[in-house]
């Protein structure tokens, strides 16, 4: 009907990353607001939401603290900005917190709107320190195939995915190396444990053809998560950080998904062992309750950009809202409810629930394969298990699957040819039985039309 919400949000609005022919066959789904981990559209339509928002409502749609939080913030003082060394309390308090759960034992914040611009930011000041330092070829970024870092014109050249060929990106000196997904890209006969030696010694040979010191700075997600929840190889940070420390090169990982609590700990990195040397945050700093990015550095890169300032006299960059006191208050109280609250703990209690619904619907003839860690996971579509042979065809299967879901009040995510599901943390057992019995009736109709 033309003037119904979903035809008025097709005439006057853009989606970001929107198949339109998809969108087009099922309609959009405008929602008014949510209860736990739901979502309810204008019609009143409960959808559980498998992907908390993108991965970021980790409380839930109406969590009594964090709007508490806002408002009493907003009423305190309502924006504030962090130039010119000045600064709100609120920013103060986040940054010692920050460094104190984070996996450093010193450090320092500087902060963002969003996981790109963190990412963009921690980029510039590799350069900064490059110039500062007396090594200013040393410029080159290098990141993984399927890795996920943003949309700004810098983060877009460090994501791994052909789809930014259309912008013209990446940017010169953005450098993509393996992905270390080993059910996909592992050789036949190849052992995990040879798989993850191959793509550290591909890593070698890429920072050797390129010059070890033109390269400024390697970043990986922890769990590669918009790629299609792609967990490390066994033994991967280990034997790719010993790499990097022999060409004196940082390991910067980006925790925008991973960071407080998706893996079951409050950094992914404390998952898969290592200690970066900075970690770029965003989405559940706040529970996704004000848009907010962090980059936190540890004691070597933040004393370096400390020195590096002073010699310059000032560190160029920052953003009007950069540790806006607002978001600073949202994202004490987030991060006190994730990890005090007993939703971290959640995670941890509900895994193997999630993962025994993962390894159930992956007995699905075309599932080829269920992978994850603690609430973040995927399933891979496959028209042949054995042969890993993937569909083909305009409207992915797994489009097709999450259109299906959406219809039965389920939102999950397509991404490739997987199905994501990365469930809030305040879910229960029943919230996962309710989402994968809804997925289980999707994959079987979906793939009775399509085989
Ligand atoms: N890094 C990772 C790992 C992400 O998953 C995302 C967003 O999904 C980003 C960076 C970009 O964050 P934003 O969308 O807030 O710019």
């Amino acid at each position: 009907t033309p003037n119904s919400w979903e035809s008025r949000a097709d005439s006057y609005s853009l989606y970001g990353f929107t198949d339109l022919p998809s969108i087009h066959e099922r309609g959009a789904v405008i929602v008014t607001h949510g209860k736990g981990p739901y979502v309810y559209d204008v019609h009143g339509r409960s959808y559980l939401d498998g992907n908390s928002g993108l991965w970021n409502m980790v409380a839930g749609f109406d969590h009594p603290g964090l709007a508490e939080a806002a408002k009493a913030q907003y009423d305190r003082f309502p924006g504030y900005h962090a130039f010119f060394g000045r600064m709100s309390d609120q920013t103060v308090m986040l940054s010692e917190k920050l460094v104190e759960v984070s996996p450093f034992d010193r450090g320092r914040v500087f902060y963002t709107n969003s996981g790109s611009e963190a990412n963009d930011t921690m980029v510039k000041m590799l350069w900064f320190l490059a110039g500062a330092e007396g090594h200013p070829q040393r410029r080159k970024i290098i990141t993984r195939i399927n890795s996920y870092h943003g949309v700004t014109a810098v983060s877009a050249s460090m994501t791994g995915k052909p789809y930014n060929s259309v912008f013209g990106l990446p940017l010169p000196g953005f450098i993509h190396v393996g992905c270390p997904h080993y059910w996909r890209f592992g050789k036949d006969g190849e052992s995990e444990a040879q798989f993850t030696e191959r793509m550290a010694r591909e890593l070698e040979a890429t920072i050797i053809t390129e010059g070890p010191d033109t390269i400024a700075g390697f970043f990986a997600e922890p769990v590669m998560g918009a790629g299609g929840v792609i967990p490390p190889s066994a033994g991967y940070f280990q034997a790719v950080q010993k790499v990097l420390k022999k060409y004196g090169i940082p390991l910067i990982a980006d925790e925008v998904i991973c960071g407080f609590g998706r893996t079951g700990n409050t950094w992914g990195c404390q998952t898969y062992d290592f200690v970066p040397d900075a970690i770029i945050s965003s989405k559940n700093i706040t529970a996704g309750y004000f848009p907010m990015g962090a980059v936190i550095l540890g004691p070597d890169l933040a004393d370096r950009l400390q020195d590096a300032s002073e010699a310059i006299e000032e560190f160029p960059h920052g953003f009007t809202a950069s540790g806006h006191p607002v978001g600073c208050a949202v994202a004490l109280k987030a991060i006190d409810v994730v990890m005090n609250e007993g939703l971290a703990e959640n995670v941890r209690t509900l895994t193997p629930h999630f993962e025994a619904g993962l390894a159930r619907l992956a007995e699905n003839p075309n599932i080829g394969e269920w992978r994850g860690k603690g609430l973040m996971g995927a399933l891979e579509a496959v028209k042949d298990k054995a042969t890993k042979t993937p569909f083909d065809g305009k409207l992915s299967v797994s489009e097709r699957i999450a259109n299906t879901c959406t219809d039965h009040g389920l939102i999950c995510r397509p991404l490739g040819q997987a199905i994501v599901l990365c469930p809030p943390f305040i879910c229960t057992k029943d919230h996962l039985d309710e989402m994968f019995d809804k997925l289980e009736k999707a994959l079987k109709k979906v793939f009775a039309e399509v085989a």
